[in-house]
């Protein structure tokens, strides 16, 4: 590989082509799937988050249903509507927009979520069936970053993969992923403490730190594979974790900040949502 960027925009646009291709097989047989999406309080950020989701389900013909409740909502008024939108039939996937307000846990809700239904896939029995190999939703942004790879033909087997940031909902599913692919898979972190001598021996990186521009070019061996999950807020605009220029210079692959894992991670929203449907749909 050389000098190639894995352009999120453009593999989003196809995957979600063949998501609405599988809506409309769904709608043959009656079945419209569905994403309730709850937001709590009046977060700005949030609220973008929730239109854009909205946006996209349209545009592949999955219905939205969004709830917004006011931000002193309860944690057991939250847990009502939660099993109430287990119960539901109609509803194929709940996604409850994080962070929740500060009386609220978000693990508790998190973990409230029938795993059938928890097309985030952060659901601890889903991250649970993920490491052991089992059937799952998975988590979007992992399921993107390999996505992403799997589209430029990334070689797993056998390569060192290095995944900086070990948190639940990117870095470790991430880790797992590679791993299920053959990669020998190391996890880095904040107490990792020989950062650059381990990225240097890798073939494939994926950045999930947020932290910007913090993995620069002399930390990566010519030719690796660098996945940037990060996103930053700074005065240049949406950074990622990656220092472009400098390792774009050196790698064979990399994903941009924006337009790299982000456009994935809504498509892989919407293909869990398709895939729940299909479950349901060969269960009854
Ligand atoms: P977290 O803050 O939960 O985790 C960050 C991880 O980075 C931690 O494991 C932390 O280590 C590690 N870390 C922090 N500082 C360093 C350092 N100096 N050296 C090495 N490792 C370090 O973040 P998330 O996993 O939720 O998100 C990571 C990034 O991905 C963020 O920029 C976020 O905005 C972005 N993101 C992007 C998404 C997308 O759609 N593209 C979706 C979700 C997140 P430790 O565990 O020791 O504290």
């Amino acid at each position: 590989m050389n000098n190639i960027v894995m352009d999120g925009r453009a593999v989003s646009k196809k995957a979600k082509e063949s998501i609405a291709a599988k809506v409309l097989e769904l709608g043959k047989k009656g079945i419209v799937p569905s994403l309730a999406v709850v937001l709590v309080g009046d977060d700005p950020a949030s609220k973008v988050y929730a239109g854009q989701k909205k946006k996209n389900c349209e545009s592949v013909g999955i219905s939205f249903d969004f709830h917004q409740l006011p931000g002193e909502t309860s944690e057991s008024e939250l847990l009502d509507l939660v099993e109430e939108l287990n119960r539901d039939d109609g509803v194929n996937g709940i996604l409850v927009e994080m962070p929740l307000p500060g009386h609220i846990s978000n693990e508790r809700i998190q973990a409230a979520i029938d795993p059938d239904k928890d097309v985030d896939g952060s659901n601890p029995a889903n991250l649970g069936r993920l490491m052991s190999g089992l059937p799952s939703l998975r988590p979007c942004t992992p399921q993107g970053a390999m996505y992403l790879m799997d589209s430029y033909d990334v070689e797993f087997e056998g390569k060192h993969a290095v995944v900086v940031g070990r948190s639940n909902i990117v870095g470790k599913p991430v880790g797992m992923m590679l791993l299920e692919k053959n990669a020998t898979v190391t996890y880095c972190h904040s107490r990792t403490a020989n950062l650059t001598e381990v990225l240097r021996s890798a073939d494939i990186v994926v950045a999930a730190v947020g932290r910007p521009k913090m993995i620069t070019g002399e930390m990566i061996k010519p030719g690796a594979v660098v996945v940037d999950v990060g996103i930053n807020s700074t005065e240049d605009g949406i950074v990622g974790d990656v220092d472009y220029d400098s390792v774009a210079s050196v790698a064979g692959a990399i994903s941009p900040v924006p337009g790299g894992v982000g456009p994935l991670t809504i498509a892989m929203l919407l293909g869990n949502v398709v895939t729940s449907a299909e479950r349901r749909c060969s269960e009854s």
